[in-house]
This record gives C-alpha cells, structure tokens and sequence, in this order.
C-alpha cells in the first residue's frame, strides 16, 4: 500500500483590493451580476463573470425553478453561454461571487460538485486552464490557478476509453 497525498493551494487575499486589476474588475461584474440571478426559493443569488482567451467577458447567475433539480448553477449558466457564442474557445479566468439575501456573503464560496465536473471538462475540450476567483459581496478573496484542482482524481472522457 501507498498512501498517495492529493490537495491544491489556495491564495487568500484580505480583499478585492489586493488583486491584480483585472481580476478585481472580474470580480465586480461577478458581484454585481447577482442582481439579474433568479432565486425565489433559495435567495441565494450567485453571479459568475469569465475572461475568455478572445478577451470576451460573459457572464452567467443562477436560474432556479419550482421543480428544483431543474435549476441551473452560475457557472454551467455561463459556460454554456460562452460555448454558444465562442465555441472552441477557452476561459483565462472566471470569478463567482453571490448575494445572500438570507444571511452573510462575505466569504468565499467555490463551485458546487456538478459544476466542478463540469469546469474540468471544459478546461480540458479547450486546452485551457481556468483560473478561479472565489469572493463574496466583501471579505476575503480566493484565487486558484485552475478548477481542476477543485475535484481531484477527476472522472474524464479518457476513463470512457480505457
Ligand atoms: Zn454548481
């Protein structure tokens, strides 16, 4: 037996202000993009806003339905926006922020499972990492280099073919 270690680092930063320009500025489109988010039931309005390799920004929130699984995430809102209007191309970086209208949104949040399924796959039919920036309406920042260090020892379309 082996015990092989797995895990990723995060960079923490105390605010939106100590991020380089243009991630701040992804940030609060990601921030103020919450507002178009649709969430009567959980009133939990989560925005996303991409850099794509073309230097297009698009942006995607959170559509929720009264039949819940049928809800869609930010992120895959976003992502299959940015693959209709600019199939083929890749995301530099993506930043997800939300406004909890029942509680605090001063923390960072990161993807929810499906969504991280969904990043690694894109990151891998583009050629292209995505690099994340996790905040809240104010508070600490997160910053990571690629998703797919969010789901490690990932399911792809290579363990279809084996
Ligand atoms: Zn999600």
């Amino acid at each position: 037996m082996e015990l092989k270690q797995v895990g990723f680092s995060v960079e923490v930063y105390g605010s939106a202000t100590e991020l380089a320009a243009d991630d701040a500025a992804l940030l609060q489109k990601a921030r103020q993009i919450t507002a178009a988010a649709y969430a009567p039931y959980s009133n939990f309005c989560v925005g996303a806003a991409a850099r794509l390799a073309n230097g297009q920004v698009i942006e995607g929130t959170n559509q929720e339905n009264a039949s819940y699984p049928a809800g869609m995430c930010a992120e895959r809102t976003l992502m299959s926006a940015a693959a209709t209007r600019y199939p083929g191309i890749g995301i530099e970086t993506m930043a997800i922020s939300y406004d909890n209208k029942n509680g605090q949104s001063n923390r960072p949040i990161s993807p929810c499972g499906i969504c991280r399924q969904v990043l690694t796959e894109f990151e891998d039919r583009t050629g292209h990492p995505i690099k994340l920036i996790l905040g809240g309406l104010n508070g600490e920042v997160y910053a990571i280099k690629t998703a797919k260090e969010l789901l490690p020892l990932t399911f792809t379309s290579d363990d279809l073919k084996r």
